[in-house]
């Protein structure tokens, strides 16, 4: 695979070295993350693992091992031999991190989103990867270091997410193989299954009540949506880091195809989650409201309050029917 030998290399040449995955981090990005960082302290490398700020590490996967290794932004020096970002489609998903990571000799991109932009000296980029720790596993493989119990299960919380616990179309035979290899290499699958999906809070179980409770459907296009405000956090005391997932929860909706999930950030900024439930793509969609992802999962964010991201998105994907039924 393209990138795969450069990837080992430089990760085997590399004394010192960054890590970090993108803004709002999901179950790829620490697992891939935490599995990254713990191989190569094991390597005996010195690892300085980092989140671009502001972020809270996602209660959900608190549970996970290597938090040790992670390193306040301003504790991440500057001029570092190597510099590996996951799961960043472009570089500007570092937030904050991007000078400290482009200021490092080598930038190694290791990212399974279609619309990756090559940022790096080094590129592993496969949009037919499941996920970044499907990545990341071939990496491991391929270096011939060992996946140690702990590293399994952070690769193994990457796979279950980002596949929607091997629903999406991007579950393959071949995710099927790395889920039981993870298992045999001693993943605890239980725990992670566990922790991120049965272990809501009260607050988040009620504001998931208020989204659905206030799901709207608009016909013709079909489209499902519904809203989260920072009034609804405030009152049922939920925070946002765990609201990852409550888009799952309103996109089997019969005779939809697209659902959307507005989520008023502490700015006023709205962040528009999309999924597809048919063939419809959302990835082109987001890209148009100059965000990005997945042809099933993709999202931006709209610096319009609610209401507007909300009309704002139904115009553009009347637009899109528009362009798309031409003229036969
Ligand atoms: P989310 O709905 O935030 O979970 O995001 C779904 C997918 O869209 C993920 O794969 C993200 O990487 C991608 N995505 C979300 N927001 C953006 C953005 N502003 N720019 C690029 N990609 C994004
Ligand atoms: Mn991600
Ligand atoms: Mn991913």
């Amino acid at each position: 695979m393209k990138g795969l030998q450069a990837a080992v290399a430089a990760l085997e040449e590399a004394g010192e070295i960054g890590i970090s995955s993108h803004v709002n981090p999901d179950g790829d990005g620490v697992g891939s993350l935490l599995a990254l960082a713990l191989v190569l302290h094991g390597q005996g490398r010195k690892v300085y693992a980092c989140m671009p700020e502001p972020w809270k590490f996602p209660p959900q996967y608190s549970f996970l091992p290597g938090r040790e290794l992670f390193v306040d932004p301003d504790e991440l020096p500057e001029g570092l031999e190597l510099f590996v970002a996951l799961d960043c489609s472009n570089a500007e998903r570092l937030g904050p991190l991007q000078p400290i990571a482009r200021s490092a000799s080598g930038l190694l991109n290791i990212d399974h989103h279609e619309d990756n932009q090559q940022y790096g000296e080094i590129n592993l980029v496969d949009e037919h990867a499941s996920s970044t720790c499907e990545l990341v596993s071939r990496v491991i493989r391929a270096a011939g270091w060992t996946i140690e119990p702990e590293v399994a299960t952070c690769l193994y919380t990457g796979l279950v997410t980002d596949t929607g616990r091997f629903e999406h179309r991007n579950t393959s035979s071949y995710t099927f193989a790395l889920a039981s290899e993870l298992a045999a290499a001693g993943a605890d699958t239980f725990q992670v299954i566990r922790e991120v999906y049965d272990n809501q809070s009260l607050p988040y179980t009620r504001l998931l009540g208020r989204a659905l409770q206030r799901i709207e459907v608009v016909d013709g296009l079909g489209l499902a949506y519904s809203y989260i405000t920072q009034k609804d956090l405030g009152e049922t005391g939920a925070v946002l880091p765990e609201t990852e997932d409550l888009i799952d929860h309103l996109r089997s909706v019969r005779g939809t195809r697209v659902v959307a999930l507005f989520k008023e950030l502490a700015d006023g900024k709205v962040r528009v989650s999309l999924r597809s439930r048919d063939a419809y793509e959302v990835g082109p969609v987001a890209r148009g409201m100059g965000g990005g992802g997945h042809a099933m999962a993709a999202g931006y964010t709209s610096e319009l309050d609610v209401e507007g991201s909300i009309s704002s998105l139904i115009r553009e994907l009347r637009d899109r029917d528009g362009r798309t039924a031409a003229p036969g």
